[in-house]
């Protein structure tokens, strides 16, 4: 059995994992592929529309930091460290909150969540995370900040390309 998604931009999906079918291209990730190479898929959130808000996926379906291969382990610290480099360069974001669970129902894949202003309303660290996604998903889901969520993936993916 599938699970039934929603998607930051109103379509719903039903997939047996998340991860895998947007790292194989069955599902279209809100705004495209910001960047793949060979073991990994950057892409914005499909669910939260939050400018800036990236996902980096593995392309292979597996859970744990432990089964990581060398060849992905070198792979993800260098496109953790573009990613952010890119986000501070071209979107100005200051802090990013990092998260990444292995009992997750998707597979491996590491949020980086940018802070903006706003986001302190709803506290600090690990606690203020789940109100943050939900206010947005809640009420962020307009055509102007869709606009912006769109203009923050072209820059993303221009950036990185820059960057090699
Ligand atoms: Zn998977």
């Amino acid at each position: 059995m599938g699970r039934l998604i929603t998607l930051a931009d109103g379509r719903r999906v039903e997939v047996q994992c998340l991860s895998c079918a947007i790292t194989s291209g069955l599902v279209e990730p809100t705004g495209g592929v910001i960047k793949e190479t060979e073991h990994f898929h950057v892409h914005q959130d499909v669910a939260y529309p939050i400018p800036g808000l990236v996902i980096l996926a593995s392309k292979r379906h597996f859970y744990c930091m432990d089964e990581l291969t060398v060849g992905e382990m070198h792979e993800y610290i260098e496109l953790v460290h573009k990613i952010r480099e890119v986000q501070r360069k071209t979107l100005g974001i200051e802090k990013v909150y990092y998260f990444y669970n292995e009992d997750t129902t998707h597979h491996f894949h590491l949020w980086m969540v940018p802070r903006y202003e706003w986001m302190y309303e709803f506290g600090h660290s690990v606690e203020s995370l789940r109100p943050v996604l939900l206010y947005a998903r809640n009420n962020l889901n307009t055509e102007e900040n869709m606009s912006k969520v769109i203009q923050a993936i072209d820059k993303l993916r221009q950036g990185l390309k820059e960057l090699k």
